[in-house]
């Protein structure tokens, strides 16, 4: 038995009226029971908790947004180590830098920032953590243009494993920070805080256009063959819902006019019957919209579950264009859900009655896509398959991601989704590129 003698800061174990509060994550199908939670108010409280978790030989978690999909900021009878009262946002008009908390979330920073009419390209969900988001990349409605967050990351403070305080630059421990710009979080030690290079922004033009569910593949088939090569100023996200949501909608955001961006939507606005909205409108007022700030303007969110829900999503890339095959595999998967609204997953599997539907055979080459899960018998479906262009080492690819959430979390449910998502996990493997 070990005592937690020693451990600094605000500490919250099992039993501690607090702890299910403490404990929770955003993600509510993550049951993870960690025996303490250290909230660290300065470096010294991170230092003192890596120093105890080595002494007693107890695994550490690192904490900040507790955005992990798959609740990796958790860990079963170890110690996790929150920096999220690590908040602060300083900017150096002088410099150009902004030196940010590990633990400062993203609306916040944002609208810091804003009030100096500069940015950091990141994410577009409110509440996500620098740390998390940095540290595994972290791509937006700025990505095309201005890159990942992490490629705009100038310095970065971390405690290491031995408890020492660790700078690391393009000049100072060059390989840990090359690492830190992607390698995933809680790999190298716990980051205490981040300096960016911050740049200017203006206003920009966003869009939203909106088909009738049947003219999904057609509308799919155009925005592939557009989006990966369109004007690197816009990022464009196709969001394909189930059927019964009875439409589909694409958004984005262009650093420029208004006017500019109706002639890049051109190819889009040429298929089906679309529905347009255009607004051009300073930048920090088009993050609140795509972060779903205002509850008013919801159809604009980008991410379409909302905390206090189970959910599963699983990512992959797109190297080239889905073919017409898997197009409407994707469409068989989308119209068997049971769904009726994205936002909610009422149960996580209905039987289906009849025989299992004829499905279209992978593969086809060249693409990762994912299409589907796929079960026999059962039918299972994701709530949406979202898409987006991204490019970074030159490369054109879109990230498609699939999202599947659910009203209540069970352990049998839990249970039918993750082993839905590993069933589509398995289609995707035809398609991988060979290495
Ligand atoms: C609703 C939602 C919307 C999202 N939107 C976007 C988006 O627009 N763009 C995008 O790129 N991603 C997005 N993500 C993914 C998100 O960026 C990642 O899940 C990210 O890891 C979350 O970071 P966090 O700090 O909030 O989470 P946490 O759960 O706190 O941490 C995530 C990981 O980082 C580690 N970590 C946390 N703090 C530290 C630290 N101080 N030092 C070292 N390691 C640490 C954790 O151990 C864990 O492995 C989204 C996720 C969700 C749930």
């Amino acid at each position: 038995m070990f005592t937690h003698r020693n451990l600094t800061g605000r500490v919250v174990y099992p039993g501690d009226p607090d702890y299910a509060a403490a404990r929770r994550d955003y993600n509510l199908r993550i049951g993870v029971r960690p025996s303490a939670i250290v909230f660290a108010q300065q470096p010294l409280d991170v230092q003192s908790a890596v120093a105890w978790a080595r002494a007693n030989g107890v695994p550490p978690a690192m904490r900040s947004g507790r955005h992990s999909y798959e609740g990796f900021s958790l860990v079963e009878n170890g110690i996790v180590i929150d920096v999220s009262s690590l908040d602060s946002v300083e900017y150096d008009d002088a410099t150009g830098l902004a030196k940010i908390g590990a633990g400062a979330q993203l609306l916040p920073i944002y609208e810091a920032l804003a009030h100096r009419n500069v940015t950091i390209p990141g994410g577009s969900c409110p509440t996500v953590g620098i740390a998390g988001l940095t540290l595994g990349g972290g791509f937006g409605l700025l990505g095309r243009s201005r890159g990942l967050t992490c490629d705009s990351l100038v310095e970065v403070e971390m405690v290491d494993a031995k408890g020492g305080i660790v700078l690391a630059s393009e000049t100072r421990n060059s390989e840990l920070f090359w690492a830190l710009r992607g390698g995933g979080g809680g790999n190298f030690g716990v980051v205490t805080s981040f300096t960016f290079r911050a740049a200017p922004i203006g206003p920009v033009a966003i869009y939203r256009i909106q088909w009738p569910w049947e003219q999904i593949q057609a509308v799919t088939a155009a925005w592939q063959a557009w989006a990966p090569g369109t004007d690197r100023r816009l990022v464009s996200i196709l969001q394909n819902y189930v059927e019964q949501k009875g439409m589909i909608a694409s958004l984005g955001q262009y650093v420029g006019d208004k006017g500019a961006l109706l002639s890049i939507l051109e190819p889009l606005l040429a298929v089906g019957t679309p529905q347009l909205m255009l607004e051009e409108l300073p930048y920090i007022e088009a993050v609140r919209r795509f972060g779903g700030v205002k509850p008013d303007r919801n159809m604009w969110r980008v991410h379409i579950h909302q905390a206090g829900q189970p959910f599963k999503n699983t990512s992959g890339y797109i190297l080239k264009p889905i073919p017409a095959e898997g197009l409407s595999m994707m469409t068989h998967w989308l119209t068997t859900s049971p769904v009726t609204d994205v936002t909610r997953w009422p149960r996580c599997s209905t039987r289906s009655t009849g025989p299992p539907p004829a499905r279209p055979k992978p593969p086809w080459p060249g693409s990762r896509a994912f299409a589907g899960p796929c079960c026999r018998g059962r039918r299972e479906a994701p709530t949406s398959i979202t898409a987006t262009p991204t490019s970074r080492t030159g490369r054109r690819r879109t990230t498609a991601r699939t999202s599947l959430a659910w009203s209540k979390s069970s352990a049998s449910g839990t249970r039918r989704t993750c082993s839905t998502s590993r069933r589509a996990s398995r289609c995707k493997r035809p398609w991988r590129p060979r290495r």
